[in-house]
């Protein structure tokens, strides 16, 4: 039997602005626990907190690289120390890289894959022992569409995220009888930072050929992230659910 779904903890990784900010203060406006986990912005993930508090939930920041076990282990122990054991994981934390492949260097693939897909693997680890004990849980990779159609100019950060795909299907198997779901979502392009390197004129090319015509607002892709982690869509796993504005069908 889950705890009541208020009295539940989430965390979210990457929480300190764009998405995983959307979804922490999704889940604060039903009042639970709300674990915000950055790298470096923190006064931008203090702001997060603060916003999150004042929607009536307890809340705790805290920093670790997502590629680093030793930092992951460390923030799991201050995690535990203060009773914060997530229920609900959102492996979000993401980067994104523009340019054709011909150009790009070892160390940058190695960069994307190890915050897109090793972190995702690290952050489940270290938490789903916890879930599979209480024999109930949900974890919700933030994937992209690109992972599902792949994208000229974003081959390597493609390739991470089909791979965070593959490894979601794969996993919501291997969890599915201990009561753990784990979904994905695949969002177009969604009005964050991430998209800041395009041009206003780029942006509106890619918005013509989205059905609906802009892109996703953060708060679009909270709520089926939230959505994912109710209790009453435990029979909904290994599932990459794409929000892209009609963008792949
Ligand atoms: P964003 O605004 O750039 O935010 C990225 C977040 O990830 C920040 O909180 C950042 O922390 C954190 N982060 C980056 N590297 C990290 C590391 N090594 N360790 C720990 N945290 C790290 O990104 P976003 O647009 O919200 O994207 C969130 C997720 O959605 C990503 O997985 C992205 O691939 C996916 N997505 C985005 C779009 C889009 O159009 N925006 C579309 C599809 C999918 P600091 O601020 O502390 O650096």
């Amino acid at each position: 039997m889950s705890k009541p779904f208020r009295e539940q903890t989430v965390l979210i990784t990457g929480a300190s602005r764009g998405i995983g900010a959307a979804v922490a203060e999704r889940f604060a406006t039903v009042g639970m626990n709300v674990v915000i986990h950055y790298l470096q912005s923190h006064e931008a993930a203090n702001e997060i907190a603060r916003r999150c508090s004042v929607l009536g939930s307890k809340v705790m920041t805290i920093t670790a690289d997502v590629r680093s076990s030793e930092q992951l282990l460390r923030m799991r122990e201050k995690l535990e120390a203060k009773g914060y054991v997530p229920d609900i994981l959102v492996n979000n934390a993401g980067v994104s890289h523009y340019g054709m492949l011909a150009d790009l260097s070892e160390n940058e693939w190695d960069r994307i894959f190890e915050i897109n897909l090793k972190g995702s693997f690290l952050m489940t680890q270290l938490f789903m022992e916890a879930m599979v004990r209480q024999k109930y849980g949900r974890i919700v990779n933030i994937s992209s569409i690109w992972g599902m159609t792949g994208a000229s100019c974003e081959v390597a950060y493609s390739a991470a995220k089909g791979g965070l795909n593959a490894f979601t299907k794969a996993l919501a198997k291997e969890l599915a009888p201990s009561g753990v779901t784990v979904n994905a979502v695949a969002p177009g392009p969604v009005d964050t930072e991430m998209m800041s390197s395009f041009s206003q004129e780029e942006k509106n090319a890619i918005m013509q050929e989205i059905p609906v015509g802009r892109f996703a607002h953060p708060a679009e892709i909270a709520s089926l992230v939230y959505y994912l982690s109710l209790p009453e869509s435990g029979y909904i796993t290994g599932q990459i659910v794409n929000a892209s504005g009609g963008w792949v069908t």
